[in-house]
């Protein structure tokens, strides 16, 4: 390992920075303690007293942002909201690989959106300081949905004053955003994609307190009255958004109200139709948001709404979600755009998601060019974050080994 002072200019065959369009051939990024110095080619940008890492005829790519996971949750397996109930220490344990998986396929950073018994913000810590190894974690502890409704795995919360309350234990507890549940879910079979969970009042209030303590507040929700409200009282983003329709596409474009997109758990056949939709009723949900999302992603995308990308716990399936994209009208650059600067963004995260001077040293060494052909987006050889390789081109994954850098 190079002493932390040496500049290490790290070559590739050509390189994505998520601030232009267009891949830049020939070029390289510039890392020194951790963070990005310049991108460039070498005879642009590479110091002499430089260590020069030959990653062709690989391409770099900014490190990926997962902006919708879970990190105990395995979709394929069913019954979700089961799982979370599961015992603490056997959930904890199943986050080892699942953070694992994420990091192999080049998610350098992960935004939780619900987990049980605080098993977010023991990760989040964890990843911090070397104890294991992962993509840094953006955390919302539970999420909120009323008594017996979708996401409530444990305990709901509803009515103004407990939500407010809620609110403030959360921010004590230094979460990174909230996260509601407005409609009912795809894998339940109790709940409706359409519904509102909460009324204008309640959505008003968790939106204000929260904004109050610094925080972002996204909603989980399909379409319909759950959608509606929700953009209307000042959500940061809406997660899913299966039924979503021209008219409420165009309000949550109207509002800067971001889409945060989740694919894979939808259409990929691993998902919730291996997990859960031999029950018919499921099934029937499954077929309906596939329906609806193949028309709505052409009308977001002609509407340019700010979109980021979710696995939605399929662990180590990020690809997939770009590739997705690309199947359905998007770019390859658009796509590899809302995987990375998309997420940051989202998170009010400037320094990750892309590639430009000061900006954290999170990137993935791709075997091929993904402009040429997206799924190249799976063939991760190396990973690093803070310019470290924290995923070897032997696929074995390192912890962050300088915790003080991490934020
Ligand atoms: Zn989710």
């Amino acid at each position: 390992m190079p002493e932390p002072s040496t500049p290490v200019f790290y070559q590739a065959s050509a390189l994505f920075d998520a601030q232009s369009p267009a891949m830049q051939p020939h070029a390289g990024v510039l890392v020194v303690d951790g963070t990005v110095r310049a991108v460039g080619t070498a005879g642009r940008v590479c110091p002499a007293e430089a260590q020069v890492v030959d990653l062709r005829p690989g391409v770099i790519v900014p490190g990926f942002v997962d902006a919708h996971t879970h990190i105990t949750i395995r979709p394929g397996e069913g019954d979700q909201h089961g799982q979370l109930a599961q015992p603490p220490p056997w959930q904890t344990v199943r986050g080892v690989a699942n953070l694992r998986a994420m990091l192999t396929s080049g998610v350098t950073t992960a935004r939780i959106m619900t987990e049980e018994h605080d098993i977010d913000l023991y990760y989040r810590a964890a990843v911090r300081s070397g104890e294991v190894a992962g993509p840094a974690l953006r955390v919302a502890g539970r999420g909120f949905s009323p008594p017996g409704k979708h996401g409530g795995a444990v305990n709901g919360v509803q009515g103004v004053d407990d939500l407010r309350a809620a609110v403030a234990q959360h921010a004590a507890q230094a979460v990174d955003h909230i996260k509601i549940f407005t409609t009912g879910g795809v894998s339940s079979t109790n709940t409706s994609l359409e519904e509102s969970n909460y009324s204008a009042e309640e959505i008003a209030a968790i939106v204000t307190a929260a904004a109050e303590h610094g925080l972002t507040v996204s909603a989980h929700a399909h379409g319909g009255a759950g959608v509606d409200l929700a953009v209307a009282h000042g959500i940061h983003s809406i997660e899913h958004g299966a039924l979503l329709t021209a008219e409420s596409i165009e309000a949550i474009v109207a509002a800067d109200v971001w889409i945060v997109l989740t694919s894979s758990i939808l259409f990929h056949p691993t998902g919730i139709e291996q997990g859960d939709a031999q029950d018919p009723r499921i099934l029937a949900k499954v077929q309906q948001a596939r329906a609806s999302m193949e028309q709505a992603i052409q009308t977001i995308r002609a509407q340019g709404a700010r979109i980021a990308l979710g696995t939605d716990s399929m662990h180590g399936l990020f690809g997939y979600e770009m590739q997705w994209l690309t199947e359905h009208g998007y770019s390859a650059d658009e796509a590899l755009t809302a995987a990375t600067r998309g997420g940051a963004d989202l998170m009010g995260k400037p320094d990750i998601g892309r590639l430009r001077p000061g900006s954290q040293a999170d990137f993935v060494h791709l075997g091929g060019n993904p402009f040429d052909d997206i799924r190249a987006v799976y063939d991760v050889r190396a990973v690093y974050r803070h310019g470290q390789q924290v995923v070897t081109p032997e696929g074995d994954v390192r912890p962050v080994d300088t915790p003080a850098q991490e934020e």
